[in-house]
């Protein structure tokens, strides 16, 4: 056997070191992100014109569980929302159920976030308000820099008439304390639908349609310099596509025109990453590409 001459070496690949504060680091912790690998892996710096970090294959497991919903794989034709950024005519949301016609949200535009508030309360536009305890309109800031939107209330949240109570809604106050982002002082957070649909199914196509004009309105007075998508199903509402979120999230989305041309930033949502903590490290990647356009639009 030939002995080598000398021990080769092997180029190191540069490593670029994220910024990274101790507050942050005590807050991925608590995450569940390892942080020595966040700073330690060449991750892209994020850049409003560059795409997010390579994506590994994510592999998706599907159980019974409701929390197992999101994210999963779906059907091309998963969420339709309808006339997204368009008003809703009356005609359009209208839904027949077995208690007679109901009315759609009507006109929002002339709204405050309180107007909307007192409307969605007891908003009856579709059959989820036959089960609900609360409709949850959403809470935080109203000169907000960053809209959360998640998908719809879940049982806690639907108690409360808060939305992200749970434990959903812990993982979200420490994704957002790892951005040194105040959940109450610079965030609003609200869902697509503002009314638990029952045993945590999924939010069906014709009562996102009607709950949808609420969001619209809601973001279009808050402003906000980013909104977050986490999930399809707030992903697909917004943007008003079917494509999967794992290519969603690597793109530029912006919201339309006559809601302000604001940039969303798509991610995973809190519930998907407690069962799969594995994808909170590329759910890291989004949240410093949201606090990137936070930064530039200062
Ligand atoms: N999941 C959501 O999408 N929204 C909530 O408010 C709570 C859990």
């Amino acid at each position: 056997m030939v002995k080598p001459t000398s021990t080769p070496t092997f180029a190191r690949k540069p490593v670029l070191a994220v910024p990274v504060s101790a507050t942050q680091k005590a807050w991925l912790s608590a995450m569940g992100v390892d942080v020595p690998w966040i700073v330690g892996q060449p991750i892209k710096k994020p850049t409003l014109a560059a795409s997010a970090a390579p994506v590994e294959p994510v592999v998706h497991s599907k159980d019974t569980t409701p929390e197992s919903r999101l994210d999963t794989p779906e059907p091309e034709s998963t969420v339709r929302a309808d006339a997204l950024i368009k008003p809703l005519k009356a005609s359009q949301t209208a839904k027949k159920t077995t208690t007679g016609v109901r009315e759609s949200v009507g006109d929002l535009s002339g709204l405050s976030l309180d107007d909307l508030r007192a409307k969605i309360t007891p908003c009856q536009a579709c059959g989820l308000c036959e089960q609900r305890t609360h409709a949850v309109s959403g809470e935080g800031s109203d000169t907000p820099d960053l809209v959360i939107v998640g998908e719809a209330p879940g049982e806690q949240e639907d108690l409360e008439g808060r939305p992200f109570v749970g434990r959903s809604g812990a993982l979200l106050s420490n994704m957002l304390r790892a951005i040194n982002l105040d959940r109450s002082a610079q965030v609003f957070i609200t869902n697509v639908v503002k009314c638990r649909p029952p045993a945590n199914r999924n939010p069906r196509e014709d009562e996102i349609s009607a709950c949808l004009p609420y969001l619209h309105r809601q973001i279009a007075l808050l402003q906000p310099k980013v909104v977050l998508a986490m999930g399809r199903f707030a992903a697909h509402a917004l943007l008003q596509t079917s494509e999967p979120l794992q290519k969603l999230r690597q793109q530029n989305q912006v919201l339309g025109p006559s809601i302000g041309s604001i940039p969303v930033v798509v991610t995973y949502h809190p519930a998907y990453l407690l069962r799969r903590p594995v994808d909170k490290r590329l759910a890291w990647e989004d949240l410093k590409r949201a606090q990137a356009y936070l930064r530039v639009a200062h």
